[in-house]
């Protein structure tokens, strides 16, 4: 696989926050130290893409190629890999040395620190990618390197939970959906109430209800992942909680979560968020992908339309997730 590299690319990248992404041709990365070239096949796009676009998360630098759900091919060793948000971690710190890296003190995040996957090549740390599992093909595999992977986290995190709450019906929860009900679990799906393709998109993924998340629960729950950047949802699912269950926030961005009485906590009732992910959720996760089998179901778009999969994912114009795909020759 040693045929000539271009030594140009195509790219969408971000100049500042809250102006669209701009299509530029970008030199191809140079990898150094640990890092591989990867020619780039598919990226998902991650609602925390949004979230940087917005200015809600700030950006390493700039101009900065967003993505971090890379499915490509390694150069050096012609082996399909996938690039997940952890990009590099210290190694040193309290956490890496607890087996705690998602919350190393130095992490460098893809797409964010390092410049992501909405480009026809990208650099990734060999240690910090993943080898991928037969049987999915670029596109349906994208969404597993963070839809899938935090979903995952945020699924462990949610203990034994019977009864299973999920709030916000995106890319991570119909992946979550799959998974639980491969556990044996009950998935309850809240959406915004007029939202019927996504009440109806659960429901075929196994969900035994699905409705407005601003209604009651239909009945308790042992736990409840939520998705939606929103934090009124936060007391309204510590609401629904039966003795002992946990509300487990998944995003990296939620907007201010509203007080509320003492009593709706009380009986070990517990909140708790997810961040990022260890390299061992990826190996326990993609291992176990193909066993569901976990179905990702994806809308593809040319990379150049970067900007209307972001507009679509905001305003949940969009069932799965987007992968995008770059244009196949420099
Ligand atoms: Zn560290
Ligand atoms: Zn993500």
């Amino acid at each position: 696989m040693s045929g000539a590299t271009p030594a140009e690319m195509q790219a969408m990248v971000l100049d500042e926050p809250g102006r669209p992404l701009r299509p530029a041709t970008l030199p191809v990365p140079e990898p150094t130290g640990e890092q591989i070239l990867i020619r780039v096949h598919a990226c998902a796009v991650c609602r925390t893409d949004l979230h940087i676009l917005d200015g809600e998360l700030e950006p390493g630098h700039t101009p900065l190629v967003l993505g971090h759900q890379i499915v490509g091919t390694a150069l050096e060793t012609g082996e399909r890999v996938g690039v997940p948000w952890l990009g590099w971690t210290d190694g040193t710190c309290r956490y890496c040395r607890r087996d705690r890296e998602n919350l190393c003190l130095h992490a460098r995040f893809t797409g964010l620190d390092i410049d992501g996957g909405y480009a026809q090549y990208a650099v990734a740390d060999r240690r910090y990618a993943f080898a991928l599992p037969e049987g999915f093909p670029d596109d349906q595999a994208a969404p597993l390197l963070c839809a899938g992977l935090i979903g995952h986290r945020a699924l462990r995190l949610a203990g034994d939970a019977e009864r299973l709450g999920l709030y916000g019906f995106g890319a991570s929860a119909h992946i979550v959906c799959q998974v639980a009900r491969h556990e044996g679990r009950r998935v309850f799906a809240f959406t915004r109430g007029d939202d019927t393709a996504s009440q109806a998109f659960a429901l075929e993924l196994g969900a035994e209800w699905a409705g407005d998340s601003a209604g009651p629960a239909p009945e308790e729950l042992d736990a409840a992942i939520i998705f939606a950047p929103a934090g009124p949802l936060v007391p309204a699912a510590l609401r629904a909680l039966a003795r002992g269950g946990t509300v487990v926030c998944a995003g990296i961005h939620m907007s201010d979560i509203p007080s509320f009485p003492y009593e709706d906590l009380w009986e070990e009732r517990s909140i708790r968020s997810v961040a990022n992910l260890t390299r061992a959720d990826g190996d326990e996760f993609l291992a176990l992908a193909p066993r569901v089998p976990v179905r990702t179901h994806v809308t593809r778009l040319p990379l150049a339309q970067a900007n209307e999969a972001l507009a679509r994912l905001r305003t949940g114009d969009v069932q799965g997730a987007f992968v995008l795909d770059p244009p196949t020759d420099a």
